[in-house]
């Protein structure tokens, strides 16, 4: 280091989600700089970084995206070492998001037979309780509020117990929200739990009722496990449950058709449709 040293640094960050626990930061190493991460978050998070260096060098390339695991701190995203004496300039831009962005198998479970082991799709339980009966209002890609959206609204009186469609571990719970309104404006009243399952997927509980929530974030979840009551919160025309599952990228959300268990659940499972009526007679 030598008196002619200067450093700039501009971090810029991007989410589209609101507010990660999650940030990267620079810190003085041997012959240069260390590019840290710190992810508070209960599942991984990928960051995009983008390296303007000026006299630095970076052993992993100035355009990369990195998955930092679940709850890790100092995470060394890259080393910067220093070329020559002399000024030197560092510079990133950061995008993350919640997922793994490198997982590729989305939405199967292997399944262990005799000596082979086969992949099949991952069977989901109708959100709610033994004996419940609800209408699919909307079904996927529907034409209110589901353009281009593998996204179900289960027709649900407000107060009605939402039980863990699959089981893993819950992200995120927004509960504190009590407005309503039947425009776009009010996305960011709604209630939601977020919960990351074993392959890399989310899946997303939303409009529930304000204060309902019986999960917090780190929280293990079963399946069948009761989560939530229903609400009608946030942009929403009137009570239901909203439910996707969905894998993420640093912008993009790729939302999955998924199966479910229907009646007694002993026949095949079935993508659910809209305007029909779904009953769960099982446990
Ligand atoms: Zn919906």
């Amino acid at each position: 280091m030598n008196k002619y040293l200067f450093i700039f640094i501009l971090l810029i960050s991007y989410n589209s989600f609101s507010q990660l626990n999650f940030k990267t930061y620079f810190k003085k190493a041997e012959n240069g700089f260390e590019l840290l991460a710190d992810n508070n978050e209960y599942c991984p998070v990928s960051v995009e970084v983008d390296l303007e260096l000026v006299n630095l060098s970076t052993s992993n390339g100035n355009f990369k995206t990195y998955v930092i695991p679940a709850r890790t701190t100092g995470f060394i995203i890259t080393n910067l070492k220093a070329i020559k004496a002399g000024g030197y300039k560092y510079n990133s831009k950061t995008k993350y998001n919640y997922g793994d962005f490198a997982k590729k198998e989305i939405d199967t479970i292997a399944v262990k037979q005799q000596d082979t082991v086969a992949v099949e799709e991952y069977i989901y339980n109708l959100p709610f309780k033994k004996g419940k009966k609800f209408k699919v209002s909307q079904g996927y890609n529907g034409t209110i509020t589901h353009q281009k959206k593998n996204a179900l609204d289960f027709l649900m009186p407000i107060g009605t117990d939402i039980y863990a469609a699959r089981e893993g571990v819950v992200i995120k719970v927004v509960d504190h929200n009590t407005k309503t309104c039947v425009t776009k404006g009010c996305l960011e009243f709604n209630n939601y739990i977020l919960i990351y399952h074993s392959d890399g997927t989310f899946s997303d509980y939303v409009h529930i009722d304000t204060n309902s929530a019986s999960v917090k974030p780190g929280d293990k979840v079963a399946k069948g496990q009761l989560i939530a009551k229903s609400g009608n919160i946030g942009w929403s025309t009137g009570p239901h449950l909203h439910f996707e599952v969905f894998k993420q990228e640093i912008i993009k959300r790729e939302t999955l058709k998924t199966k479910f268990k229907i009646n007694e659940g002993t026949g095949s499972p079935i993508y659910l449709e809209e305007k029909v009526k779904y009953q769960r007679k099982y446990e």
